[in-house]
């Protein structure tokens, strides 16, 4: 995957490229980037990368001249040029965007390039994104000071899916993967402050393990984000089992908590 970050501030960015796995997957090649500083390409004797917005309101705009320069310089094309095929797909961090998800993360991995645009100030002129933006995204439901964070937000999401990087077993049961969030996790030692890891996970019984878990997945995605389980079912994500379980531990919501021998009968009984 290679990565252009388009930026007022370069050293964020080439701050999270040096660190941990990503410093790895870079060594490795498994992950290129290049940063460009927007202010390089600033046309007046100040640098200035910003102007007041037409029409009056709060705040100053990033100019558009400087940014289709730094867009240019690492190979974003007008959309409307025919020749686009060998440009980065152009990702304008945004929080009027459409929402950044597991799912468009697995969509943005798949492609060989990304450009993404940090906004500044109250954001970017509306040419740029008229001309050169193919997505803008929001990672979330909050306004940040720049785009930066929300930039890495997405390279961190998107790296780590791409071959080579993590072993496919981290990713298989991860939050979001199959519809449900993850289930609890615990590690030594076996009792911490009175605190009891629970008995099946030491039990040795592969089979109860997983049932558990799963119940686990699904109890926490209903208590959290219960659009989760829904959006799952109207899709037919979830197999039989799980779907069985989901009703069930649906309908104890409220009950006393000894309901697992039942739930893992009923699914044994499948
Ligand atoms: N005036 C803008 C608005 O109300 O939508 C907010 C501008 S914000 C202060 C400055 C920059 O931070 C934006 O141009 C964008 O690049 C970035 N940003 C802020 N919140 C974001 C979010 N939730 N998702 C993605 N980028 C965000």
């Amino acid at each position: 995957m290679n990565y252009t970050v388009l930026t007022l501030f370069p050293e964020i960015i080439e701050s999270y490229f040096s660190a941990s796995i990503m410093a790895k997957a870079v060594e490795r090649s498994l992950v290129r980037y290049k940063i460009v500083n927007i202010r390089d390409f600033a046309q007046d004797k100040h640098h200035s990368c910003d102007d007041a917005p037409y029409g009056g309101g709060a705040g100053m705009l990033m100019l558009a001249e400087p940014l289709a320069l730094a867009l240019e310089s690492a190979g974003a094309a007008k959309k409307n040029e025919e020749n686009r095929r060998h440009t980065p797909r152009v990702v304008y961090l945004t929080p009027s965007g459409k929402p950044f998800t597991q799912g468009l993360a697995a969509e943005l991995a798949q492609e060989e390039e990304i450009a993404l645009l940090c906004g500044r100030y109250e954001g970017i002129d509306q040419r740029i994104i008229d001309l050169y933006v193919d997505d803008e995204v929001s990672v979330g439901d909050y306004v940040l000071s720049s785009g930066e964070v929300a930039a890495l937000c997405v390279i961190d999401a998107t790296y780590r899916l791409g071959a080579g990087v993590l072993r496919s077993e981290s990713l298989a049961e991860e939050s979001f993967a199959g519809g449900l969030l993850e289930y609890p996790q615990w590690t030594r030692p076996e009792i911490f402050m009175g605190l009891s890891v629970p008995e099946v996970l030491l039990s040795g019984h592969h089979a109860n393990i997983r049932k558990w878990q799963l119940e686990k997945r699904i109890e926490k995605t209903l208590a959290v984000r219960p659009e989760l389980i829904e959006r799952g079912l109207a899709e037919g994500i979830f197999d039989a089992g799980t779907r069985l379980l989901i009703e069930k531990v649906k309908s104890s919501v409220g009950d006393d908590r000894n309901r697992t021998d039942d739930l893992l009968n009923a699914i044994q009984a499948l």
